[in-house]
């Protein structure tokens, strides 16, 4: 028994290291990819429910890996949480979703507001909503043209960290979207909780419609939702049947694949352009 016990722990030893190496090994990528400037963000469209205009862009982070190509963000985050490193790349992301904004205001004339993902973590900063406002004013963008979306999961484990920079943020005309709606916990307490603009149904909501189960689901969420004056988004919308389904439960906007993929900024300028226009 001795033996075993004996030969288990060397196993668990060398698995920490493995696994310290390995963070490690992130942590110094994900450094070197900050300094040498490999993230981008892509800008995925988002259109009013009935009239499917364009009314507002999603930022999403991407990492060109010279090496390996463009990693997905699934891949990156949480990684960048566990080493700390999220609060250098989510103020790298406002920064560019603020450049690119003012961008639109000079060579368009106007522009769509932009939702950025913001990680709990980047609360942990006391001044994070002071930094963003600042970061407004010194781009002269008006505080409406920015928004932050936000899991519940994340308000729920930081409420105390979170509420009253939420709360700063919203009362400085930052609108505040609650992400993932559906999939977490507690979710009715934080919608009365959190002082929000916006839900955005999960995708996992979305995708069966229109299955009846599902659309009751919606509906009700949609019922809450409106009774709280939120705009409610359908998340991961890829067929025309989820998309009409959505519209006539409730839904107020519009996210997914069947009307706009993620897209590179260029692209999404003539979007934004044409939507100027009209
Ligand atoms: P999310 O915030 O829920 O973003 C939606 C994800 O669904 C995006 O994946 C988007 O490309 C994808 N998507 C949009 N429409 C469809 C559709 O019709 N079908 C399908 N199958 N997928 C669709 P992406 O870009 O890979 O991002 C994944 C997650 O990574 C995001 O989920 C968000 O949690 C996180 N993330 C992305 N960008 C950022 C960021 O700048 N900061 C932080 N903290 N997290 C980010
Ligand atoms: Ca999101
Ligand atoms: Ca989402
Ligand atoms: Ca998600």
């Amino acid at each position: 028994a001795k033996a075993t016990a004996g030969a288990s722990w060397l196993f668990f030893d060398a698995t920490m290291k493995q696994a310290a190496q390995a963070r490690l090994e992130v942590e110094q990528a994900l450094g070197r990819a900050l300094a040498a400037g490999e993230f981008l963000l892509e800008y995925q469209p988002k259109f009013s429910a009935g009239t499917r205009q364009l009314c507002g862009f999603e930022a999403l982070v991407r990492w060109e890996r010279p090496d390996r190509g463009r990693v997905s963000p699934v891949e990156f985050i949480p990684a960048a949480e566990r080493t700390g490193q999220i609060k250098a790349l989510g103020g790298l992301i406002i920064a560019m979703a603020c450049t690119q904004l003012r961008e639109w205001e000079q060579t368009l004339g106007g522009a769509l507001p932009v939702a950025v993902n913001v990680s709990p973590l980047q609360f942990e900063d006391p001044l994070f909503a002071e930094r963003l406002l600042e970061q407004l004013r010194a781009h002269e963008l008006p505080p409406g043209r920015f928004e932050i979306e936000i899991t519940e999961t994340a308000a729920i484990g930081h409420v105390e960290r979170v509420l009253p920079q939420l709360a700063q943020l919203r009362q400085a005309g930052v609108p505040i979207a609650l992400d993932d709606f559906g999939i977490g916990q507690s979710s009715l307490t934080m919608l009365r909780q959190l002082p929000i603009a916006a839900m955005k149904l999960d995708s996992s909501l979305i995708t069966p419609l229109p299955a009846s189960d599902a659309a009751a689901i919606v509906q009700a969420a949609c019922v809450l939702g409106r009774s709280l004056k939120l705009e409610i988004v359908a998340e991961g919308v890829e067929t025309p049947a989820q998309a009409t389904s959505a519209e006539a439960l409730g839904c107020t906007q519009l996210q997914g694949y069947l009307l706009g993929r993620p897209l590179p900024a260029a692209i999404a300028t003539q979007l934004l352009e044409q939507a100027l226009r009209k």
